[in-house]
């Protein structure tokens, strides 16, 4: 079935009795050609890209629990592209194009919203960053805007500009940023992946790999053994556990990240908000919540759930940023797993094990990097090559020296 807005009058006016399942639920088969661990985002994008795309047949992707029930339902679905390393920035760009076509590619309403991200500042050497950062975004057409003092108080007058110790002099905008529905995204890229044959395969953890020779033949499961010659592993958060079955340590943490939601309030928060002189970010749902964030809980942790001391940090960014905010109540509040890299970029790349494929090192900014990550390990899987934007995404690079620091803090994943 494909979805328009006829479809929901039609479905409307005969009591929504003709909606079916958004995909099936079969048995995992003996063997495929193509192997996915992991049904979060990544995952699913991944399958969805290598059977339309390059087309690639027999394919499944293996969700240890059900499909988007990881960080893809998670985060606080914030996305972008204002990079500013040139290892990055063009991928997040490339990702930024794909957010932009995405309904209409998989026939699913992700909600996809451009109401903008703006990164204030609040200190001149702040402001130079942010201008180079600006300069490096429009390089790739993804373009920024600088924004004075006069034109924030216009656009978001509730924030604390004249803070004491904080004051907000100004802020990069980038228009084309914004939030997307997390859990449509993985329902949407499930459902059109689906629709062009990969077994979705629910309640299947993989437990091992099958390694004859140096070459990888498949997959243990705890629903059998599944042969493939290519596997790719896309678990986010649990990088490191699931490649320790394959003899590999990685170079990742595991730390938790929170997000914290409101009770619902009238329209108020425009786009995107990110507050430059501490971690906090917030923006509003559809629905009227605050979604906000900050900083992980900085320990490592494979909990999906995290401490009151982070609550009470990311609520004090909130109250320097924005006072009102004080008087919202706090709705909901969860954790997710967060595979932090040593330098804060991710490792789309091919493994020592021959014919085994990692996608990892998200931290906590995969989400907006969904649609090309997929492409991308999609493009490496089909190819053996990797996609033009995502050379850089080596998994020997920090054995090589060639880190793509971001953050500038090193090789430090706590601090990214
Ligand atoms: C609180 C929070 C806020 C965030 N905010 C943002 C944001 O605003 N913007 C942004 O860009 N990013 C954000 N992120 C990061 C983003 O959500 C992640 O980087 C991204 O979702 C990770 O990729 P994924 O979707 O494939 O991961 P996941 O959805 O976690 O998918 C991995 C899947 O692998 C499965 N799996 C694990 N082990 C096995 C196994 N052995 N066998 C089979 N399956 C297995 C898991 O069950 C899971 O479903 C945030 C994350 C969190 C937690």
């Amino acid at each position: 079935m494909r979805f328009s807005g006829f479809r929901v009058l039609q479905q409307a006016l005969t009591g929504h009795k003709g909606w079916g399942a958004l995909w099936r639920d079969p048995a995992p088969k003996p063997a495929y050609d193509i192997i996915i661990v992991g049904g979060g985002g990544h995952g699913l994008a991944t399958a969805f890209y290598l059977a339309k795309t390059f087309g690639q047949a027999r394919i499944a992707v293996l969700e240890k629990g059900w499909l988007g029930s990881g960080n893809i339902g998670r985060n606080t679905t914030i996305i972008r592209s204002n990079y500013l390393l040139p290892g990055n920035q063009p991928f997040y760009e490339f990702s930024m194009k794909l957010w932009e076509t995405l309904e209409q590619e998989v026939n699913f309403n992700a909600m996809v919203s451009q109401r903008s991200i703006i990164n204030l500042f609040h200190s001149d050497g702040q402001r130079d960053a942010y201008r180079r950062r600006g300069n490096a975004m429009h390089l790739t057409g993804a373009g920024g805007e600088l924004l004075s003092q006069d034109q924030l108080r216009e656009i978001v007058p509730f924030l604390n500009f004249d803070n004491a110790r904080f004051p907000i002099k100004g802020g990069l905008r980038q228009s084309r940023a914004g939030t997307a529905r997390h859990d449509g995204v993985a329902w949407g890229y499930a459902r059109a992946a689906d629709q062009l044959g990969v077994d979705l395969i629910q309640h299947c953890e993989v437990t091992g790999f099958l390694i004859e020779g140096g070459r990888v033949q498949g997959v243990q499961t705890t629903r059998g053994d599944i042969r493939a010659p290519k596997v790719g592993v896309a678990v986010a958060g649990s990088s490191s556990r699931v490649m320790e079955r394959a003899g590999l340590r990685l170079p990742i943490e595991s730390h938790v990240l929170q997000a914290f939601v409101s009770e619902g309030l009238k329209p108020n928060i425009p786009g995107v908000i990110t507050f430059g002189a501490g971690h906090f970010y917030i923006s509003q749902s559809d629905k009227g919540g605050l979604v906000f964030g900050g900083d992980i809980d900085g320990y490592n942790s494979y909990a999906q759930r995290g401490n009151l001391d982070v609550l009470q940090d990311v609520a004090q960014g909130g109250m320097a940023l924005m006072p009102m905010i004080g008087r919202a109540r706090l709705l909901r509040s969860w954790g997710g797993i967060m595979d932090m890299s040593m330098d804060g970029s991710p490792i789309i790349d091919r493994t020592p094990v021959e014919g085994l494929y990692l996608n990892a090192g998200w931290c906590y900014g995969g989400f907006k990097a969904t649609p090309a990550s997929g492409y991308a390990f999609a493009h490496l899987l089909a190819t053996d090559r990797p996609h033009e934007t995502a050379t850089a995404y080596r998994l020997d690079r920090f054995h090589r020296g060639y880190v793509i620091d971001e953050k500038g803090v090193g090789a430090q994943p706590n601090l990214h």
